[in-house]
């Protein structure tokens, strides 16, 4: 069966179709610019250069339609006929309470996707509408919703509650969900297979360092705890998000630059974290080279970046009461070797003990630890997609 995987954004549609008999990715793309002047698509199929699209599309039924076009085109496509693709599997960001697993989409879980817009008003509206377009156009096929929030849904209410009036919970469902779940589940597994223990016996930290930043602790195959809470601002220090704040800070900084709600919610997501810290940007290379040349703004906000990591580390490992492994993932973890390296320094009193040499790779999975570190550390580049196709394939032929 192939399997196609989409991740529909505010203004971008992400998919990759995958060839469910050996996993093997057939073709890739993004449709860039959805509804804005300018829409542009890319389209790489394997083993064949990219091809790039350009035509303003209104919409995301639209872009769809010409993603389906894209696909089966003789010359760069990478199916015969639609037929081919046996399922569809939709990223979703918030599942609520609702699903601890991916589902196959029908009335009701639409409703809980639309349900959730209230509380992921950036994420839930262009994911149902992804679903919507795709259904419009392969209504004979499952499409599957895998939520970001599932995997984090074993987590214990001392962990998910915070110390707020009960009913902030109960009528308004403020709780931590966690995000990026579908990564620290891949790595987590991952992990695993390469401590060579069953997973239901492990106790994992795993690390998703990208543009957005979040950890997970997982002990007997559960998660534990995870630093992105009600929204995926808290936890870390990310590129344009604050990560934990004092929340007295809000009301302070409301009054004082005279913002109103969502002009503060813009504040914090998308002004402050390594941008508004540094002033130079939210990319980290771009943080790294000007601190290495002197910028002592840019340093300072690298110093910060590193503590609340290792503050999370060491947060982690008394819940989990130890730790088989760090698991470092996304475009920092992966690549970062540099990042890597401060985070684990002065941490041998946990166990951790990371070897400068063997740390020297990007984008490989591969242990650096060293020989007589307690805790392994791996670098495992995350595949999320390939979850998404997983999970939708499993439940498409148990239809
Ligand atoms: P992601 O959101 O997972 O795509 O990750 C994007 C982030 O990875 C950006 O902040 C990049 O600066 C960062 N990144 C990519 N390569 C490196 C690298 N070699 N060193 C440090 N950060 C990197």
């Amino acid at each position: 069966m192939k399997v196609l995987v989409v991740n529909a954004g505010s203004s971008s549609i992400k998919y990759q179709v995958f060839d469910m008999t050996d996993e093997s990715v057939l073709a890739k793309g993004l449709v860039d610019r959805v509804g804005i002047p300018g829409t542009t698509l890319e389209h790489k199929p394997a083993g064949k250069d990219e091809v790039v699209i350009k035509k303003d599309l209104p919409d995301h039924t639209e872009g769809m339609k010409l993603v389906l076009e894209v696909l089966v085109n003789p010359e760069y496509g990478c199916i015969k006929s639609m037929d081919e693709i046996g399922a569809v599997g939709h990223r979703v960001v918030h599942g609520g309470e609702e699903f601890a697993k991916s589902v196959v989409v029908d009335d009701y879980v639409k409703k809980v996707i639309r349900d959730c817009f209230d509380i992921a008003p950036l994420h839930n509206p262009p994911n149902l509408m992804g679903i919507e377009a795709c259904q419009a156009l392969m209504p004979n096929v499952p499409h599957v919703a895998v939520f970001d929030t599932a995997f984090h849904q074993t987590m214990e209410p001392a962990n998910f509650l915070y110390a707020l009036p009960y009913e902030a919970y109960e009528k308004y469902k403020v709780r931590r969900y966690g995000f990026h779940g579908t990564s620290h589940f891949y790595v987590s597994h991952r992990a695993a297979e390469m401590l060579g223990k069953p997973y239901e016996q492990c106790k994992i930290i795993t690390l998703h360092l990208g543009n957005g930043a979040s950890m997970a602790a997982i002990k007997d195959g559960k998660v534990v705890d995870t630093s992105m809470g009600f929204t995926p601002l808290e936890g870390l220090v990310m590129g344009t998000r604050s990560g934990d704040i004092d929340p007295a800070i809000v009301f302070f900084l409301m009054e004082k630059l005279n913002m109103n709600a969502q002009e503060a919610n813009n504040y914090f997501n998308k002004k402050s974290g390594m941008l508004g810290l540094s002033g130079v940007s939210n990319d980290l290379r771009d943080i790294l080279e000007a601190a290495s040349s002197g910028n002592e703004r840019a340093q300072v906000a690298l110093e910060v970046y590193y503590n609340r990591v290792k503050g999370y580390i060491g947060n982690y490992i008394a819940k989990l009461n130890g730790c088989d492994c760090l698991v470092f993932t996304a475009g920092v973890g992966e690549n970062g070797y540099d990042v890597r390296e401060k985070i684990c320094e002065n941490l041998d009193y946990l166990g951790i003990k990371l070897d400068p040499e063997k740390n020297k790779v990007r984008g490989k999975e591969v242990d650096v630890a060293a020989e007589d570190s307690k805790v392994r550390i791996f670098v495992i580049p995350t595949n999320e997609e390939l979850v998404i196709a997983r999970d939708t394939y499993n439940l498409a032929k148990a239809q």
